[in-house]
């Protein structure tokens, strides 16, 4: 049985991925073979890459013959789609690019910027060629190859299933991403290829693209041709899956742009040239992510956990990328854009009225001194946080540089780093917190990492159980810091502290460092303070008998606030559920608080809560009287300070404890905020950023 007729191509957007997504859906209901033909081409109607090269716009005709059992009753629905221009009426116009789209993420970095957006290219990821000798490895690649193509569909159904609201208009984006791993012009010409060729899975699925691009090559309608870019990113998402390798090509960034990726690493943000770079958006991570604490940094606005932002958004697209509130408005109207050019003067009115006040001491209206520090994650920051007013550094991370390097730092590595750093902060202090590598802050390369990857990271060995394992790297680290300790004021943490022979075990190793360069005639300074990073709950219970033992506390609540709520502080899934204002949180704080005043030990905290702009009444409220917090948050909370009278605040947030939920905290607090510093808190170009409460 054959049927032929020809079918006119009446939709506005002619024959584009999502209708040729439903002809192949349709084709694979019927036994029966179709075959498109425009002009002397013709071509398989299975499937959508070719269907799609053939290059349909509206007002165009197509040659539909159908060979088969049902050939009729097929050739009838076929014409049905045509003729109901495949159902674009009911969807409206959705070519992304030309369409306004809204997101909202979290915002992790405040400013607004406008500006075209750059996906992060993951189109180099570098793949060798590689013959294969016999039929095993054969099987072997061709094994591989479909394992690396289901993980790549898991990924964007798992994408799909998280779409945002706003943009669930465009599922069928992802919808088309699948079924381009399905056809035949990708999935089954590369298994032939590695039959045929006798060559490894990457290199036969690039062939497979190449191909593909050839044939895309002939397509005159921009929109259709464009989708040559959804080929090549659902291949690089195979090839990734492949190879396990991220292409980077952050440094080759030479135009204003803002990055759209899926995930940046904390390395890619150390890369980051802000001279290029405008603002940033990724897919996914949580607020208190390693990267986002990084970004905010940078001083560029920065949005993260927009689940979908690399499927929606494509390379030169107009962006408004709100760092305040986490609005990312693509392809915006005039209008729009007119608006936000006024908000982002505003704002940056405001900032810079802030930014006034950064070098006069953070000292309340009715004088109780504050300390306002710095969190950084390598010596390159120690400068902006000088500038910002940071009256010393009180949390540097010092995983950078174990992190950059394929294997862990030698001595006179990290005591060039500490010496530097001790000498630029001085007479200020540093505060170094020791190695607290694994979970999010993976080295890149290390061996010893690469063959230890754990299932529940954040539970297992890392930070100074790791230290407390891997003996000789935590020494070398030790005698640097103490090396480097004359140089300037050191105080030394220990993180992930848990129980209290964890950390007179820690101190004992630092007591046999310090007995060798005593042996080795080598100088530091003995009385260096020991303190501990409070963020497990088990040591907040204990606060009271650790306090017998540190020099100091610094109040970790990033992961205090992870291990109590039991929140994975990186997975966006669950960041609505990570609540600073969790009532038991407070109360956390509050006990490690009062053992630290009892034992008359100093208590800080440098979790992120502290660069908040609400929590910080609480803090205030909660006795604390020292804070580190990333730089980009000291000026503001350092004017708020300056405007504050630290008794009415005592005053007013004495039943703050007993408040029953986060949601009951926020309120509480906004509504004494407002009447405190109201001009602070009227501003609608300002939202004050809340960690956590969405
Ligand atoms: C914390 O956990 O609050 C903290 C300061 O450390 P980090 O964010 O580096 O884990
Ligand atoms: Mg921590």
């Amino acid at each position: 049985m054959e049927e032929i007729r020809l079918l006119k191509v009446i939709n506005e957007l002619g024959i584009h991925a999502h209708a040729a997504g439903q002809i192949v859906e349709l084709a694979g209901k019927y036994r029966a073979k179709l075959f498109l033909q425009k002009d002397s081409r013709e071509v398989g109607g299975s499937s959508i890459l070719s269907i799609l090269s053939l290059a349909c716009p509206k007002g165009s005709e197509v040659r539909a013959r159908i060979v088969g059992d049902d050939a009729k009753k097929f050739m009838d629905e076929l014409e049905r789609l045509f003729k109901n221009k495949f159902g674009e009426t009911e969807r409206g116009q959705y070519r992304p690019r030309k369409k306004t789209v809204k997101m909202k993420g979290f915002p992790v970095s405040p400013g607004i910027t406008i500006g075209e957006a750059h996906h992060l290219d993951r189109s180099r990821t570098t793949v060798f060629y590689r013959k294969l000798i016999n039929k095993k490895e054969v099987e072997r690649e061709i094994d591989r190859f479909k394992h690396a193509v289901n993980m790549a569909k898991e990924q964007i159904q798992k994408f799909k299933s998280n779409i945002p609201e706003q943009v669930k208009g465009y599922a069928f984006v992802l919808d088309t991403h699948s079924m381009i791993l399905d056809d035949s012009l990708i999935f089954d010409s590369t298994i032939q290829r590695i039959q045929r060729e006798k060559v490894n899975a990457g290199w036969a699925l690039k062939k497979s693209v190449n191909t593909i691009h050839q044939l895309f090559k002939k397509v005159e309608d921009e929109y259709i041709g464009r989708r040559m870019d959804d080929v090549d990113s659902v291949s690089e998402r195979v090839l990734s899956n492949l190879t396990g390798v991220e292409p980077d090509s952050l440094t080759e960034i030479k135009k204003e742009v803002i990055i759209v990726a899926h995930v940046l690493s904390p390395c890619d943000i150390v890369e980051i040239n802000v001279n290029h770079v405008m603002g940033i958006l990724t897919d996914v991570g949580g607020r208190t992510s390693h990267m986002a604490i990084m970004s905010e940094a940078l001083e560029i606005p920065v949005v993260v956990g927009l689940e979908s932002a690399t499927d929606i958004i494509v390379d030169g697209d107009l962006l408004i990328v709100d760092g305040n509130t986490g609005d990312i408005i693509i392809n915006p109207d005039p209008d729009t854009i007119i608006t936000y050019e006024d908000k982002k003067k505003r704002y940056y009115r405001y900032k810079s009225a802030i930014d006034r006040v950064r070098h006069l001491p953070a000292e309340t209206s009715d004088g109780h001194k504050i300390t306002i520090k710095a969190n950084i994650e390598f010596l390159g920051e120690t400068k902006a946080a000088i500038e910002n007013g940071a009256e010393g550094v009180g949390l540097y991370r010092t995983e950078y540089l174990y992190m950059i390097k394929n294997h862990f730092p030698d001595e006179q590595t990290l005591f060039d780093d500490y010496s530097q750093i001790a000498k630029m902060v001085a007479p200020n202090t540093v505060t170094l917190r020791t190695l607290d590598i694994a979970s999010d802050k993976m080295m890149t390369s290390d061996s010893y990492m690469e063959t230890s990857r754990e299932n529940n990271p954040a539970l297992g060995l890392r930070s100074i159980r790791f230290c407390l394992n891997e003996r000789n790297v935590f020494k070398t680290q030790l005698r640097a810091i103490l090396r480097a300790s004359v140089y300037g004021n050191f105080r030394l943490m220990f993180p992930m502290i848990s129980g209290l022979g964890q950390f007179l075990e820690a101190k004992r190793i630092l007591k046999s460092v310090m007995r060798s360069l005593d042996r080795e005639e080598i100088e530091y300074n003995r009385n260096i303070p020991i303190g501990i990073l409070i963020e497990i709950p088990s040591a907040t219970s204990i606060a009271d008998i650790l306090a017998k033992h540190a020099d100091f506390f610094s109040i970790g609540t990033n992961d205090l606030i992870q291990y109590a709520l039991a929140i994975d502080r990186d997975n966006e899934h669950v960041a609505h559920l990570y609540e600073p204002f969790h009532p038991a949180v407070l109360r956390m704080i509050h006990q490690v608080v009062m053992a630290g005043n009892k034992e008359g030990i100093d208590v800080s905290l440098c979790g992120e809560i502290a660069g908040d702009p609400l929590a910080i009444f609480i803090l205030l409220s909660l006795g604390l009287r020292e804070f580190s917090m990333n730089i980009g948050s000291i000026p503001l909370i350092k004017k708020m300070i300056r405007m504050l009278p630290l008794e009415e605040v005592r005053e007013n947030f004495k039943g703050i404890l007993k408040l029953p939920t986060s949601k009951k905290v926020e309120s509480f607090v906004l509504r004494k905020a407002q009447s405190l510093l109201p001009d602070i808190f009227k501003d609608d170009v300002f939202r004050y950023r809340t960690i956590g409460i969405g």
